[in-house]
């Protein structure tokens, strides 16, 4: 029998990241499942997935912190032995405000865990899946925003500024390993039903949004999670640097 692969999901714990943590394992892969601070919601991810018969363990380290970069991976080496897909979906928003109003370290906070977290966690991963280094090949995929072609006007443009960032990763890295056995793509959500919005001071948002999506409501994590493990998925083999709207038609 053949191993199964192994995935790493950033903020695999909750919203969108615990969706594709159970979908993935469902479909067969092992799963690394990343938090930074709600250990029990990455231990209710983990015992779910090990109750219908799949393997998981939490890892707790902040995406913008580069140590706690490098001490997951080799969390995951130690555990599982080897490392088949990353999903880079740890992402933070903020209070709205108007770019006048941000400071640096509201910027900093916001670059250091969506886009340098992102693209540290992606070197890590090439590391270890591409054919260059040695590895058997390898998926990545991004978790981006439509934030990144709408702009988040007096929300968070810093945010919106933050997803295009994450669309450029995924296109230039998806050429850069190409012809190492490394796809790498990217999902742009929409507005999705999650916690973020309340971490962003508004619990409301998803569904005071409904109106201005086409479909006229939010989407669900776990329409979200389909379209991340498609693109995970062989059915996806000649797909890389595809960034997919997952949006309701917004
Ligand atoms: P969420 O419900 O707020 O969950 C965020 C997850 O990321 C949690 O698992 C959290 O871990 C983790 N996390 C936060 N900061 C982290 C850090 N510094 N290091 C490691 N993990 C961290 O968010 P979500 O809505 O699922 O969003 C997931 C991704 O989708 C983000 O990249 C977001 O920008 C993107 N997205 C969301 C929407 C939307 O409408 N919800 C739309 C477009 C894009 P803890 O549980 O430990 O806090």
């Amino acid at each position: 029998m053949t191993e199964a692969p192994v995935l790493l999901v950033t903020g695999g714990s909750r919203g969108i990241g615990a969706a594709v943590s159970l979908l993935a394992a469902s479909q067969g892969w092992r799963v690394a499942v990343n938090y930074t601070s709600n250990r029990q919601a990455a231990e209710e991810v983990v015992n779910a997935i090990e109750t219908a018969g799949g393997e998981a363990f939490a890892i707790k380290a902040d995406v913008g912190n580069a140590a706690e970069i490098v001490a997951m991976f080799e969390a995951v080496d130690r555990h599982f032995g080897r490392l088949d897909g990353l999903v880079n979906n740890a992402g933070v928003v903020d209070q709205p405000q108007r770019v006048d109003e941000m400071n640096a370290d509201r910027l900093d906070r916001m670059m250091r865990i969506n886009v340098t977290g992102a693209i540290l966690a992606a070197g890590e991963a090439v590391r270890r899946m591409s054919t260059k280094h040695g590895g058997r090949g390898g998926t990545i995929v991004n978790i981006s925003s439509m934030a990144a072609k709408l702009g988040s006007p007096s929300q968070y443009v810093d945010y919106a500024a933050s997803k295009a960032a994450i669309d450029t990763l995924t296109i230039g890295l998806a050429r850069e390993v190409a012809a190492e056995g490394v796809r790498v793509n990217a999902i742009r959500p929409g507005v999705i039903d999650t916690e973020l919005h309340a971490s962003g001071g508004l619990p409301d948002r998803a569904r005071d949004m409904a109106p201005s999506v086409p479909m006229q409501r939010p989407g669900r994590a776990d329409e979200v999670a389909d379209a991340v493990l498609y693109l995970l998925s062989p059915a996806a083999s000649y797909i890389t640097g595809a960034i997919l709207d997952v949006s309701g038609g917004r």
